[in-house]
């Protein structure tokens, strides 16, 4: 039998242990729609708060929470109601549905669908059923929508595919509200839809996902040392956040891989290693967007979007964008520290001769910080592990667990990556101390729980 790969761990582990749901399961699922679940939501508000804590301490770097629906003249003055289309193909036989671009790379041809490569295309075949396949359409990604009762075209609006254009458009309100100078920039988390051709590989590719992006206006002369400034700050999150460093790397975007405004263009990649070919993929990418976005809603708005340099110049502000994905970062914290250990980590029992899965996230993303595990139910103990648990669920995430032997609950914290278990066991009554594990190094402290808050508190 064919090994089962980490992606196919990691997808069981999730829906096993509550991170992640198929949405609307019980009716069969919607494709590539998921749910959160309870510490699917955990982990994901930590990586956001990881993320915003970072993004807004640095220098001049403000937040925004735009609407989701905006005017639907933004999407024409940003090109997505013309441009924002992926090359799709279908198979005459069974009817399949593929991006061409896709396709391509799969057969070894350069990854970035441009007209000339339909000729490479009349050489491939179906990869379900080996059919012809059709010429090539653009295919739309926006989904759309109603606004008020009448379903017209002109009511018609769009569920944002990005949340940069949100920022752009309140460009002025937060430069002048905040009285800011150029160079600064505005952070947003939201949500953004795309009706991708082939959605897939779990949470990488949805229809519905959640985006963090920045965008920094800067003068063009200082667009360089920008752009390398935010490449190397965006490398360091993942860095400080525990992701391994040889499943990180840069890739920079070759001329023709460039949108027709951006100047330049590097993506930050994870081996997500989901097949052969598919290793390292797309988590975020930084570019440098030049004064395409503000020149443009500066054109179909009529709103004059200019500053003054220090020579009382007017000029539109170029941007340096980081865009990256925060399912896709999910997926990426999730493998990067899933392990299985063969045998078990521990060696005084008998019973720990399977396979144990440790999931070593990083303490600030961890979705549970602290278990507390009573070592029977009897009611002595119940009653001092609550108490235990009440003082310190009100700082932490913290979880009670008073079912099974005490090996096995450590094990179910260690699959779901909570850094502490505390256990309260019957000399605790007489010596008002517990027995506190450490997740990664299985070293246990026996510490007073008078003075358990503070050891947590040197501990995160
Ligand atoms: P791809 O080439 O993989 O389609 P993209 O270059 O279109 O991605 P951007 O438009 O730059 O992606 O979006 C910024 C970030 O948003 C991506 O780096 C990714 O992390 C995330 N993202 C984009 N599309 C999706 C999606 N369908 N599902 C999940 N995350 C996504």
């Amino acid at each position: 039998m064919e090994k089962l790969r980490k992606i196919d761990k990691v997808v069981n582990l999730a829906k096993t242990r509550g991170f992640i749901f198929p949405s609307s399961e019980i009716y069969g699922g919607l494709n590539s729609i998921y749910d959160y679940g309870p510490l699917g939501v955990e982990l994901k508000n930590n990586i956001k708060k990881a993320w915003w804590d970072y993004m807004v301490a640095q220098e001049n770097v403000v937040g925004l929470d735009s609407a989701i629906l905006m005017h639907p003249k933004i999407w024409e003055a940003s090109g997505h109601v013309e441009g924002f289309t992926d090359p799709l193909v279908d198979c005459k036989k069974c009817k399949g549905r593929f991006r061409a671009d896709h396709l391509l790379e799969q057969n070894g041809i350069k990854p970035d669908f441009n007209p000339k490569d339909a000729k490479a295309l009349k050489d491939i075949k179906c990869p379900e059923c080996g059919g012809q396949l059709t010429e090539v359409r653009q295919f739309n990604l926006m989904f759309k929508t109603f606004m008020g009762p009448v379903e017209a075209k002109a009511s018609q609006i769009y569920i944002r595919p990005e949340t940069a254009q949100g920022i752009y458009t309140n460009f002025l309100n937060v430069m002048d509200s905040q009285r800011l100078k150029i160079p600064f920039g505005i952070a947003q988390i939201g949500k953004a839809f795309r009706n991708e051709i082939t959605p897939g590989n779990f949470i990488f590719r949805m229809r519905e996902f959640e985006q963090m992006e920045m965008q920094y206006f800067v003068q063009k002369k200082d667009t360089t040392k920008v752009f390398n400034d935010w490449k190397k700050l965006r490398m360091d999150w993942y860095l400080d956040l525990g992701v391994n460093k040889n499943n990180l790397k840069f890739r920079d975007h070759g001329k023709d891989e460039l949108a027709h405004y951006a100047k330049k263009a590097v993506d930050i990649e994870y081996n997500f290693d989901f097949s052969k070919n598919e290793t390292f993929k797309e988590l975020e990418g930084i570019h440098d967007r030049g004064d395409w976005d503000l020149s443009q809603h500066q054109k179909h708005s009529n709103a004059k979007l200019t500053v003054r340099d220090e020579n009382n110049k007017e000029y539109i502000p170029h941007i340096v964008e980081t865009s990256g994905g925060v399912d896709r970062a999910t997926l990426a914290f999730l493998m990067d520290v899933y392990e299985e250990i063969e045998g078990g980590r521990t060696t005084t029992t008998k019973s720990t001769k399977d396979v144990e899965v440790v999931l070593k996230l990083d303490k600030r993303l961890a979705p549970i910080k602290i278990a507390i595990l009573p070592l029977s139910k009897k009611e002595n103990l119940s009653k001092l592990a609550k108490q235990v648990f009440k003082s310190l669920a009100s700082h932490y995430r913290t979880m009670y667990d008073e079912t099974q032997a005490i090996g096995r609950r450590y094990r179910r914290q260690d699959e779901i990556g909570t850094p502490y278990c505390v256990t309260v066991d019957f000399e605790s009554l007489e010596d008002k101390k517990v027995t506190v594990r450490d997740r990664d190094t299985m070293k246990q402290d026996r510490v007073a729980i008078a003075e358990l808050e503070q050891y947590f508190k040197d501990k995160f």
